[in-house]
């Protein structure tokens, strides 16, 4: 399972468009250089809103790994499972080995489709889809603009006002980067 925090730019109808910053922690921020406030290089993601959050709203994002996991381990099994149970089937009724071999590549080929039908179903499933499984609604939950790291608005190490309104930083490092990028704007 993958987390991310970020915010609720968009609801249509139950999917919720979240903007989530690409670093989550300063030291990717520092890594990665400055990064301000709507700038590209954010991700934008399609989550299934089953909390019912409001555009604004800061939120945590799931991504359900394990499902695809088990999807790509089965990508290979099956196959095999299937062409052994071929080779078995036909050789109980036709007792030769050339029989059961050719009844194995049927069942192989057959898991192909077994399988291409699976896919279609899992894909439209709400399996991989990320969900929303928390809405950070308390005033207290801020997102760094630039690392993207959740923190708290009232022990904040750094403020700045721009443009009208209040961004919040995480350390002074953050707050420079922050303003340093905007004098060349
Ligand atoms: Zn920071």
């Amino acid at each position: 399972m993958v987390e991310d925090i970020g915010k609720v730019t968009e609801i249509k109808n139950r999917i919720a468009t979240v903007e989530i910053p690409q670093k989550t922690t300063c030291s990717g921020c520092l890594a990665k250089g400055i990064c301000f406030p709507n700038a590209a290089g954010r991700n934008i993601i399609e989550a299934e809103n089953i909390l019912d959050a409001k555009k604004g709203d800061t939120v945590k994002v799931s991504v359900r790994t394990s499902i695809s996991l088990k999807a790509g381990l089965l990508l290979f099994i099956l196959p095999v499972v299937f062409f052994i149970a071929g080779f078995l089937l036909v050789q109980i009724f036709v007792n030769s080995e050339l029989a059961g071999f050719g009844g194995g590549i049927v069942f192989l080929i057959g898991s192909f489709f077994f399988l291409k039908f699976l896919n279609n179903k899992i894909s439209k499933g709400a399996g991989f889809k990320p969900i929303i499984t928390q809405i950070l609604r308390d005033m207290k939950s801020y997102i760094d603009p630039v690392c993207g790291m959740e923190i708290d608005k009232e022990t904040a190490p750094a403020v700045c006002i721009y443009r009208g309104e209040k961004y919040y930083f995480c350390n002074s490092n953050c707050y420079e980067k922050f303003i340093k990028n905007l004098s060349f704007i």
